[in-house]
């Protein structure tokens, strides 16, 4: 391949495909090498990841190494660990009228080609964790790194070329002409992260090809907080959560729901929490994130006007800086509850009852996380009988992602499919049925 001149997304698909094809990429061996190479991969070019993710995000290194790389790591790990066990045939009963002697299994095939797109706000471990999937699954693998964070996207471009085996990984940058581009071809299966506009685009060049997908999406997921909950701890793990990347989570708490007399006591404590955090000037913290962009720093700072501002609210736009910030009193028609905050903007919204936080929950799209702090047994109960949502996570924001053999996805509006551990060997196989009678 001539390196000067571009591949073209067609050549790009169609290289892959003779490989895959040649069933290179089946054997378990195979995957497992391609495995351990990221693995080296990651941990030999740690400091440039990071480097890349404090220039994209303002990431600091223990954010970039915890969230993104080691993360990532251990994703590997627990791959390489089980995946023997994950791709054993399961066998099914035979019904009578086959003869004892017939026997019925499923098998996990590949599928082929895979796309994965992934977004700007975790760049490395929202592309390499699904596209470790695909590969422990014996696919070959297209990725398309986030054009909004083009340091990460560059060093993942080169890297990866670098230690993978290039005839099945290929690695496109760009923005929105070049995924055009690349979803005007037939893929086996596509996995998409990032929001529902372009999640709809992705599912409609899909359905062309009748390409299955997976679409990892985000929306705006509650912290419903009890009357009984010790709130010093809810605040410090809200805080924790929200602030994260500053804000740019997908399944950051979003809103907070609670009773006027819990938000008063729960205003206080989630000040102390925060600058527990970062200090009294956040902005001079080693620990707290930038803005990715100009156009998400506008669209961030219009939302600072809606409620009573109890913590933070300042931002310096030569910094894209936006402090970490806390809203009460917010009324649920205004701007900062239309649209996922996706910004280091925690609302608290207030409710009667949990009967009324049920229904809050329930009038609105299907959230990819949802957060409740209770002691009680009843409100656990109701609440994971009567609401829906992609996760649910009591007493602690995010953790459920890390805990590899729990499914990662949503629902409805908030995506469909889901990955991590052997999840992502079911999004990345057929699970082939297969039938045997003997002849004799
Ligand atoms: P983004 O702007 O980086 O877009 C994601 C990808 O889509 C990029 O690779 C981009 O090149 C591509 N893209 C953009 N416009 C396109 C178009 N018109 N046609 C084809 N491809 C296009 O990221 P984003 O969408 O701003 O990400 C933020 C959203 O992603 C939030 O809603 C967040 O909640 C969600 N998210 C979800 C998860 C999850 O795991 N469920 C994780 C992270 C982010």
């Amino acid at each position: 391949m001539n390196q000067s001149i571009p591949e073209q997304p067609a050549d790009v698909v169609s290289r892959l495909r003779a490989t895959f094809r040649s069933g290179r990429t089946k054997p378990v061996a195979w995957r497992t090498d391609q495995l351990r190479r990221l693995r080296g991969m990651l941990t030999s070019h740690g400091e440039d990841f990071a480097a890349a993710l404090r220039e994209d995000l303002g990431k600091s290194s223990t954010e970039a190494f915890r969230t993104e790389i080691d993360f990532t790591v251990r994703e590997i790990d627990h791959t390489l660990e089980h995946l023997d066990g994950w791709l054993l045939p399961e066998s099914a009963p035979v019904p009578a009228h086959l003869g004892a002697d017939a026997m019925a299994w499923t098998q996990y095939d590949p599928l082929g080609v895979v796309l994965v797109i992934a977004p700007w706000n975790y760049p490395l471990q929202l592309l390499l964790t699904p596209m470790l999937g695909a590969l422990a699954a014996g696919n070959a693998v297209v990725a398309k790194p986030s054009e909004l964070a083009p340091a990460t996207s560059a060093v993942l471009a080169r890297l990866l070329s670098r230690h993978l085996d290039t005839d099945a990984v290929a690695v496109v940058e760009g923005g929105v002409p070049e995924t055009t581009a690349l979803l005007a071809e037939r893929f086996d299966q596509i996995f998409y992260t990032g929001n529902g506009t372009v999640g709809r685009v992705v599912m409609r060049a899909a359905a062309e090809h009748l390409t299955p997908v997976a679409l990892e999406l985000g929306g705006k997921s509650p912290a419903f907080v009890d009357r009984d909950a010790e709130l010093g701890t809810v605040a410090d793990r809200l805080a924790r959560g929200k602030f994260l990347n500053a804000g740019q989570t997908c399944v950051a708490p979003d809103y907070v729901l609670t009773d006027p007399e819990t938000a008063r006591a729960l205003e206080a404590e989630l000040a102390r929490a925060t600058e527990a955090l970062f200090g009294s000037e956040p902005r001079t913290s080693a620990e707290y994130g930038r803005i990715v962009n100009e156009r998400h720093f506008e669209r961030l700072t219009a939302l600072l006007g809606s409620g009573r501002t109890v913590v933070g609210g300042d931002s310096d736009r030569e910094t894209k800086y936006i402090a970490p910030t806390v809203l009460a009193d917010v009324d649920p028609e205004s701007p900062v509850m239309r649209e996922e905050i996706f910004g280091p903007i925690l609302p608290i919204v207030t409710v009667a009852d949990l009967d009324e936080a049920i229904g809050f929950i329930n009038d609105r799209d299907k959230p990819l996380a949802l957060y409740v702090f209770t002691d009680s047994d009843t409100t656990r109960r109701r609440i994971a009988a009567e609401t829906s949502s992609g996760g649910l996570g009591f007493g602690l924001p995010l953790a459920h992602l890390t805990v590899s053999d729990l499914p990662f996805g949503g629902v409805g509006e908030s995506g469909m499919g889901s990955y991590h551990g052997r999840w992502s060997i079911e999004t990345f196989s057929h699970r082939k049925a297969v039938l045997e009678k003997p002849l004799g």
